[in-house]
């Protein structure tokens, strides 16, 4: 068994963040598995060193302990463009060119019906698909996948194991989450496709993370499915909540790691405060 932690440097761990790692990081422990660290850096206008620095200090204090070789997404650009070229041959993808003003606009045409939001926002009504279907992949614009046709690629449906089997049509799919965006401006990447191609570099066999991912699995799935990739065991857990029920964000910064770490905490409180047993 190999899980893997997979934070953003983007902020301060925070409790939720701490239990997603305790999670995967206890679930390979158990299993005599690997337990993996990936930076996810993609977005460079929000992630800082320093914050990467954090992260490894926050997991060192909580008494987890990684293989030694770190993926940072920042430093994978080629691995992706390469993922891309490969959809891109298989005639999946098309350039779009619409803004968050332009998807809202088309969302909400009379015909289209109320607009469905799926694990990215609205789901696309698909403006560019017909308009730039037959042009060749320009890399510097966003790039989105062409679900429809990438499904009708697959000989049957979806499916995946997360606590049970889980199965998706194509139906299902292009009514609730449809033509993801696979390549943003400026990054050349995407979380969705970053992820797939990097759990199946690092040879994840279970990925743990918090249940508002669990949406965003089928997309993970059809990915891995169109680029002959193994699907992982999917293990998605509660998240972490605030007094109030809200999840908490990066910037609670009360809640970070770090904060409970300067007044005094132990690994082992933090391990009770978000209801996990103690290491024996
Ligand atoms: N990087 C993502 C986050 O910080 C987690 C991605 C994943 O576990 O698939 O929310």
């Amino acid at each position: 068994m190999i899980t893997r932690f997979a934070p953003s440097p983007t902020g301060p761990l925070h409790l939720g963040h701490a239990f997603s790692a305790l999670c995967a990081f206890d679930l390979a422990r158990e299993n005599n598995g690997l337990f993996l660290l990936r930076i996810e850096d993609i977005d460079q206008s929000r992630a800082r060193p320093e914050w990467e620095t954090l992260i490894y200090e926050d997991l060192k204090w909580l008494d987890i302990t990684w293989e030694p070789d770190v993926i940072r997404q920042s430093e994978r650009l080629g691995a992706y463009r390469a993922g891309l070229k490969t959809l891109e041959q298989m005639g999946v993808l098309y350039n779009c060119t619409c803004n968050r003003r332009d998807i809202i606009e088309a969302a909400n045409a009379p015909q289209e019906g109320a607009p469905m939001l799926g694990p990215d926002g609205i789901v696309y009504p698909g403006t560019c698909r017909d308009k730039n279907r037959d042009n060749s992949i320009d890399y510097s614009l966003p790039i989105r996948l062409d679900a429809n046709v990438a499904f009708d690629a697959l000989d049957d449906l979806l499916s995946w194991s997360d606590n049970g089997v889980i199965t998706m049509d194509k139906d299902e799919f292009l009514k609730s989450i449809g033509d993801v965006v696979l390549s943003r401006k400026d990054m050349g990447t995407s979380y969705h496709l970053s992820v797939v191609i990097d759990d199946a570099a690092q040879h994840i066999t279970d990925v743990v993370r918090g249940e508002d991912l669990a949406e965003a699995t089928a997309i993970h799935v059809l990915l891995q499915r169109l680029l002959g990739l193994p699907t992982p065991n999917y293990h998605h857990h509660r998240l972490i909540r605030d007094e109030e029920g809200k999840r908490l964000a990066k910037r609670d910064d009360a809640r970070a790691i770090s904060q409970y770490r300067d007044s005094g905490a132990t690994p082992a409180d933090i391990r009770q405060m978000v209801g996990l047993a103690q290491v024996s």
